[in-house]
């Protein structure tokens, strides 16, 4: 299981596609300014939990190489081995080549690419409090792979 299928088939937030392009909504804490703020000086920054949109762009599917299909994994997981393969007859190679055991890939959904925020147009503000979700999500992630590989 990758980090990406752990966190929904979507990653963190869901893209969703809009008439300027296509943007991933997150729900997530973002540091802002205090709008109510009038004391002296620069605004208190407050924590403002909202769902926030990050302009995307669509990259090159690295599950598939923008193939669109990739070979079940319950039959070839993360490859095949070199003495894997030498177990197999002649007719499961063909089928193995051929493709017949491609599925969709799981990541695309046979769409050849996958939205990907474009911190180039993104707010920094919001850019960093996403990347800090990420992290944070990804932490999370770590250490539940780590407790399942100790058998909890
Ligand atoms: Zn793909």
């Amino acid at each position: 299981m990758s980090f990406r299928s752990w966190c929904g088939p979507d990653g963190l937030g869901k893209a969703r596609e809009t008439p300027t392009g296509v943007v991933l909504s997150v729900d997530m804490v973002v540091m802002l300014p205090d709008p109510e703020w009038t004391g002296e000086g620069p605004p208190e920054e407050v924590e403002v939990e909202d769902t926030y949109e990050l302009p995307c762009k669509y990259v090159v599917c690295s599950r598939c190489n923008g193939k669109g299909t990739h070979v079940n994994p319950s039959i070839d997981g993360n490859g095949i081995t070199s003495s894997e393969w030498a177990e197999w007859d002649d007719e499961e190679k063909d089928h193995y080549m051929s493709g017949a055991y491609d599925v969709s890939c799981e990541e695309c959904h046979g769409l050849r690419v996958v939205p990907e925020v474009d911190a180039e147009r993104c707010d920094p503000v919001i850019l960093k409090a996403y990347e800090d979700y990420v992290e944070s999500a990804y932490d999370g992630y770590a250490e539940e792979m780590a407790e399942r590989r100790m058998g909890c």
